[in-house]
């Protein structure tokens, strides 16, 4: 069983993927945890380029990766993440969780810049050979409440201004409107243990199915 989380920067996917983890592997069920970008040593690489930019080009690393160049890194991520790691897993039977898949792509390369939702979707079914979870969790908050939970430093990403975050958001929602059998919105503004108890409320039905 596959099962995904999204959502912005700093809504709490990491801390929830971790409570699920510890639920089912309390069943006594195999779960793989992954990431995305950077969920295999071929990701890890490509997640350096797209969230720190690339050495000889442009000083902050803001400017120098185009939009459809940006989009095929992502789907490269994603092609390697999906052979090496989720695939094999699923087939012995495993949970696998990621934190980000398809929807991040959507939300943040079709939603907050320059391609369409379209082109992006084509190219991630592609990369991923129609790979789609069963079940995927959005979690949902005002983006200046999540940027400011943040622990670490901006990266090139979460650093976007005018409206990015607020604009991919918005995608995020409208993504789980147009496929409401596959998405569950949660408000991540709420307690952890509150957002957790949805979370806890709807996975034994996906697991059921
Ligand atoms: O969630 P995580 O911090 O690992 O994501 C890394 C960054 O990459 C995030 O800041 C997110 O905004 C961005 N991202 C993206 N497109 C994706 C996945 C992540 O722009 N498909
Ligand atoms: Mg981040």
């Amino acid at each position: 069983v596959f099962v995904s989380f999204e959502g912005v920067d700093g809504v709490g996917k990491t801390t929830q993927v971790e409570r699920l983890r510890a639920y089912l592997e309390a069943q006594g069920r195999e779960v793989v945890v992954t990431r995305e970008p950077g969920g295999t040593p071929l990701g890890q690489a490509i997640r350096r380029m797209l969230l720190h930019g690339v050495e000889g080009s442009d000083v902050d690393g803001s400017a120098d990766i185009a939009a459809r160049a940006e989009a095929l890194l992502f789907a490269a991520d994603r092609a390697q993440h999906v052979a090496e790691v989720i695939r094999p897993a699923l087939e012995r039977g495993a949970v696998v969780i990621t934190d980000r898949y398809l929807d991040s792509s959507l939300a943040y390369q079709a939603g907050g810049r320059e391609l369409t939702a379209a082109e992006i979707r084509s190219l991630s079914m592609w990369a991923t050979n129609d790979l789609l979870p069963a079940r995927t969790y959005l979690l949902d908050m005002d983006p200046e409440l999540s940027h400011s939970r943040l622990q670490h430093e901006a990266d090139r990403m979460e650093s976007a201004g005018d409206g990015f975050q607020s604009r991919t958001r918005q995608a995020f929602l409208d993504l789980a409107t147009a496929e409401p059998d596959r998405f569950r919105v949660i408000d991540a503004s709420e307690s952890i243990g509150e957002v957790w108890n949805a979370i806890r409320e709807d996975i034994d039905e996906v697991l059921a199915a």
